[in-house]
């Protein structure tokens, strides 16, 4: 006697819902199976099966695998979770006697079977026990670009496939940090999705389709859509950008010449180097920006984007530079001022500031967007030297006198702070650090753990950790920042060999 030969499972992608849609192996599959699965909600209608219908053969055995809940209410000991499982439990355990009674089993899928699909549930429960073939099918995404006829992503943008379902901050950081998105699972997330998408300054690219290639089909700017009229077979997107630039020759962030939209200015922390330590925020601002104004040295680490406009300058005069930039606002320009770091800590944001308090400038909108500054990044390489009370010192003297620079020193030295230094010293201000050295010395012993970091998260980063005695100040330039221990600090050696640093959070009485 030789066993019984099981069945095969089938996920089958239908399309987004026009039954043309569908594959010709997702038709001939359906055509052949002996027994069809698909789920659907109490009322009992299935989308899946509405669109596989002209492909069904007829006396073909049908699996409603109806869902016992669809919002998270249940009275299910196990909650919403508990009362799913038991659920996929079941109806995996129905299509199990088909295959092993030899039948072949085709469980249909909306979309595609493996893109937050029903699907998925059987799959991961039956595809290790039984033969299983996946046939995927035209998404909701593709199908929502091509109705919109917009392209989707082009060149080197980036596509975000968001749940509508995230909650509301989750949803404007995705946003802000994307270039084109699909907010997937509208319906009663709308108002949210619709806030996230404002917040992120993303609402009036948005574009609204319902029912994809249905019957019932509709799509609008996602701005003009009424909030009550939103069903669940809805996607919010976000088309590309650089698409419709190189079709109307304008960038969609170009203001109207004509138009009477009002200008910005939003200064912009890029943080100490690199995408890594970008906000989402920053992101989102710079992507939106008409023009980047800013030293050229940073501007060059925003990547560039057709039809933006960059106004590079050298690191001097700041005041110069924000007046440009407010001007280029008054005209109605959305303009991005660039500063590494926080643009708040020695940057652009306070020159920004002041023009925005005098004439013509003071009715010009501004914003300030934070950004990781240098010292908490060089901090996290060394360990946690700033876990305790600190200072933050500019060592140059180039807008103040030395006089309150060793003042202050001397007044955090007294108090036992922490000391992180920036603007140590460059090619033109070769003494500082040897002054502010000799003068802690008279606070602080020897031994003092001292940071010095280099080009943090750059291509040159070097940490180093010396004795206060032992810094040297021909070894410290522009791109360096110091942090100096208080009398607490400690700079101990782990057993890998490396060396961490950090102050205590208990001071002691
Ligand atoms: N707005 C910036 C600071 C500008 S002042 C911020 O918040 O970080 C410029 C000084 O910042 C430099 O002289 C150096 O001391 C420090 N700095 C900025 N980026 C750095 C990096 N990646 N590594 C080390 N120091 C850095």
């Amino acid at each position: 006697m030789t066993e019984r030969q099981t069945g095969r499972l089938y996920g089958v992608g239908l399309g987004p819902g026009d039954p043309s849609l569908v594959t010709v192996r997702a038709a001939e599959l359906i055509g052949k199976a002996d027994v069809v699965a698909y789920h659907s909600a109490r009322h009992g209608r299935s989308i899946a099966r509405s669109i596989a219908e002209r492909y069904l053969a007829g006396g073909q055995i049908e699996e409603k695998l109806v869902y016992p809940v669809t919002v998270e209410t249940t009275d299910h000991p196990g909650g919403y979770r508990g009362a799913l499982d038991e659920f996929y439990e079941e109806a995996a355990a129905r299509l199990a006697a088909h295959l092993d009674a030899g039948r072949d089993v085709v469980v249909l899928a909306e979309g595609d079977p493996l893109f937050y699909g029903s699907y998925q549930h059987m799959h991961k429960r039956l595809a290790h026990r039984y033969p299983t073939e996946v046939v995927p099918g035209v998404t909701s995404v593709s199908a929502a670009a091509a109705r919109l006829g917009a392209p989707l992503v082009e060149a080197e943008e980036v596509l975000t496939i968001i749940p509508g379902t995230l909650p509301e901050e989750e949803l404007t950081a995705r946003i802000a940090a994307t270039d084109s998105a699909v907010i997937m699972k509208l319906g009663r997330t709308f108002p949210a999705v619709r806030r996230a998408l404002e917040r992120a300054g993303r609402l009036e690219d948005a574009q609204y389709v319902e029912r994809a290639t249905m019957a019932g089909e509709r799509t609008a700017p996602l701005a003009e859509v009424d909030p009550e009229s939103v069903p669940y077979f809805s996607v919010a997107v976000l088309p590309s950008k650089v698409a419709q630039l190189s079709w109307t020759g304008q960038p969609i962030t170009e203001p109207a010449p004509d138009a009477d939209t009002e200008g910005d200015v939003v200064v912009v922390g890029t943080g100490p180097a690199g995408p890594l330590w970008l906000t989402p925020e920053a992101r989102g601002a710079l992507a939106r920006a008409t023009d980047l104004v800013g030293y050229t040295t940073y501007l060059d680490r925003v990547p560039a984007r057709p039809g933006q406009v960059r106004h590079g300058s050298d690191n001097k005069v700041e005041a110069e530079r924000a007046e440009f930039a407010l001007d280029l606002a008054r005209r109605g320009r959305r303009v991005a001022v660039v500063s590494s770091g926080d643009p708040g800590v020695f940057a652009m944001a306070t020159a920004v500031l002041e023009a925005a308090c005098a004439d013509p400038y003071r009715s010009v909108p501004v914003r300030v967007l934070p950004g990781m500054t240098a010292a908490h990044a060089a901090a996290s390489r060394a360990g946690a030297p700033l876990g305790h009370d600190y200072a933050t010192i500019s060592l140059s003297d180039r807008l103040k006198p030395w006089d309150v620079i060793a003042k202050r020193l001397r007044a955090a030295a007294e108090a036992d702070l922490v000391l992180a230094l920036y603007n140590p010293g460059s090619k033109s201000r070769t003494t500082q650090v040897g002054a502010a050295r000799d003068l802690l010395l008279e606070y602080r012993a020897g031994d003092t753990p001292v940071v010095m970091a280099r080009d943090v998260g750059g291509p040159t980063e070097r940490i180093r950790t010396v004795r206060l005695a032992d810094l040297d100040p021909t070894q410290v330039d522009m791109r360096t920042l110091l942090l100096i221990g208080s009398s607490q600090t400690q700079a101990v050696a782990r057993d890998n060999g490396t060396e961490v640093v950090w102050t205590p959070r208990r001071y002691p009485e």
